[in-house]
């Protein structure tokens, strides 16, 4: 449809023209957009801090470990709620996921504890065979009212924002997809985006 996708780094913005800021990218180029939405998960909030945005967001990372011959079979997905973990049949194997830790960005991840879910999802799961476990690591962006950053931008009029969604990114992201599509096209949004504005973060 005419669109063209540039895969790079974006390191800040100019806003000498602040009807319409520029990208800057890794490769230096500078682009001009028409609209822009930032949409970089837990990274967001650096690019929003240099923007001159007020937003709370934290990386919540969570572990997985992904077990291709579990030996066991599972028709549903079985959340452990007193345990605070999931396992799920993912197609190729059995996914055992959870934990939230607040350590920023950067920090390596701590595979003890994916390890630790593992470990206590055998006590469970009889016959469990854990052999060949991948481990993985994820950055939740989530914001302290457990709400996603969805809309227009307070100082920038072509900048709009899309992150946030911590705990349910795949699940929200078509609705927020839909949203935001109607609030950049100035159509009547499916329901009402106010709770949503980065604004909210200045009270
Ligand atoms: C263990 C775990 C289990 C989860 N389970 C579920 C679940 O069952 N259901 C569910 O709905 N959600 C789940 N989530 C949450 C979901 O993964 C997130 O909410 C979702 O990934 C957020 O999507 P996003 O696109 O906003 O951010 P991300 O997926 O983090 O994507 C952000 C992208 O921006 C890129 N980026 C960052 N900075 C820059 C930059 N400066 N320039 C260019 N690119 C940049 C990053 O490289 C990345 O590709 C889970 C998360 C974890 C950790």
């Amino acid at each position: 449809m005419g669109g063209k996708i540039i895969k790079d780094e974006v390191l800040g913005f100019s806003t000498e023209n602040p009807h319409r800021p520029e990208v800057i990218t890794k490769s230096k180029a500078a682009i001009a957009p028409d609209r822009m939405v930032i949409s970089a998960g837990a990274w967001s909030k650096s690019l929003c801090h240099q923007l001159g945005e007020n937003v709370l967001l934290e990386s919540e990372r969570g572990y997985n470990s992904t077990i291709p011959d579990p030996n066991i079979f599972l028709d549903k997905q079985i959340i452990f709620g007193e345990e605070k973990f999931v396992v799920s049949n993912i197609g190729n194997g059995l996914r055992i996921g959870g934990a939230a830790e607040f350590a920023g960005l950067d920090a390596p991840p701590n595979f003890q504890r994916s390890e630790r879910l593992v470990e206590i999802a055998r006590t469970y799961l009889p016959g469990l065979d854990t052999q060949n476990s991948q481990n993985w690591m994820g950055h939740r962006p989530s914001t302290p009212d457990s709400l996603p950053v969805i809309g227009t931008s307070a100082r920038y009029p072509t900048v709009y924002y899309a992150f946030g969604h911590g705990h349910l990114g795949l699940t929200m992201a078509a609705t927020t997809a839909k949203l935001l599509g109607q609030i950049i096209s100035a159509e009547k949004p499916v329901f009402d985006p106010a709770p949503f504005h980065i604004s909210r973060f200045d009270h």
